[in-house]
């Protein structure tokens, strides 16, 4: 690999792009996706406009997407065969690389934080289930209680797929990525995971290198889409390498979808930022919500 450009110190022109998932075109309620996109773009740069770090900047933009009961992530997470809730998360910062994820959590409303929790007691990069729900109770993150996570809508979904086992994939998996100030890039995902999984199965938005991943000399990558397909592919790393060698952020996302597509053999998308602040997406799927804002803009840009 030819090495990319050296990242010059100092200050950089904060910029964040977040996305909603990569799946079907649902047809309806796409002014809904659009609100609740901008909403997470306009907070997450809120902390970066104020001087605040981008680890801080895509936890809050994933936050407000969590919260938002259209989106597969937090409330609103699609459900599992037997008809319950189990979230991955994970969020990186590309200083020092650290890391930190949470797979299959059913009862805190706001898994990127705990992801968050994990990466800041630097002891571990990966907690599960039970053992995840004990360290946010540590961390003095309250109980939620799983059904007040699940919405009609996605009962719905779970009836049909019971009926049929299979249902439009409808994507509405959540990411962001930031560049602060300082030239510090994170990365975050958060996802209920796809519509009728096995309990306990986990996908890429808890896989580091998989589905986020975030290097500061370089860019970050938040995925979406088949996670098994993601995994097969370590994507995000990998389209960092692509960013690396191109310097040219468009065509490493392009080239990074490809990949999914002929070598993992499934399809998503995704969303990319280098040192710069220069930004890329691309998706194999009929549609992802992906909005951004820099200051050069003026307000929040949701192009879809
Ligand atoms: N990548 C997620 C998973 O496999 C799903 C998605 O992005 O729609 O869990």
């Amino acid at each position: 690999m030819t090495p990319g450009p050296t990242r010059p110190a100092g200050p950089r022109v904060p910029c964040i792009i977040v996305h909603g998932g990569a799946g079907a075109d649902p047809g309806e309620g796409r002014e809904e996706l659009r609100d609740g996109i901008r909403a997470a773009v306009v907070a997450g740069f809120a902390v970066l406009e104020r001087g605040g770090r981008s680890l801080e900047a895509v936890e809050q933009a994933v936050r407000v997407l969590e919260d938002h009961p259209r989106f597969n992530a937090g409330r609103g997470s699609v459900l599992t065969e037997a008809g319950t809730i189990e979230m991955d998360a994970s969020i990186m910062e590309g200083d020092r690389l650290d890391c930190g994820a949470v797979a299959a959590v059913a009862d805190v409303a706001n898994p990127i934080t705990l992801a968050r929790g994990v990466l800041e007691s630097r002891r571990h990069v990966l907690l599960v289930g039970d053992g995840a729900s004990a360290f946010a109770r540590r961390l003095g993150m309250p109980a939620c209680a799983p059904e007040q996570l699940i919405t009609d809508r996605r009962r719905a979904q779970h009836a049909e797929w019971m009926r049929k086992q299979a249902v439009p994939a409808g994507g509405g998996t959540v990411g962001a990525v930031a560049l602060d100030r300082h030239g510090t890039i994170a990365a975050a995902t958060s996802t209920g995971g796809m519509v009728g999984k096995l309990p306990g199965r986990v996908g890429d938005s808890a896989v580091i290198g998989a589905g986020t991943y975030a290097d500061s000399t370089i860019g970050g990558v938040s995925c979406t889409g088949d996670g098994e397909a993601t995994i097969r592919v370590v994507l995000a790393r990998r389209a960092l390498e692509y960013l690396k060698e191109a310097d040219d952020p468009h065509y490493a996302a392009h080239v990074a979808i490809d990949l999914l597509v002929d070598e993992g053999r499934g399809s998503g998308g995704l969303i990319l930022l280098d040192w710069r602040g220069r930004l890329g997406y691309a998706q194999s799927t009929p549609l992802m919500p992906v909005g951004w804002m820099t200051p050069a803009r003026g307000g929040p840009e949701v192009p879809f």
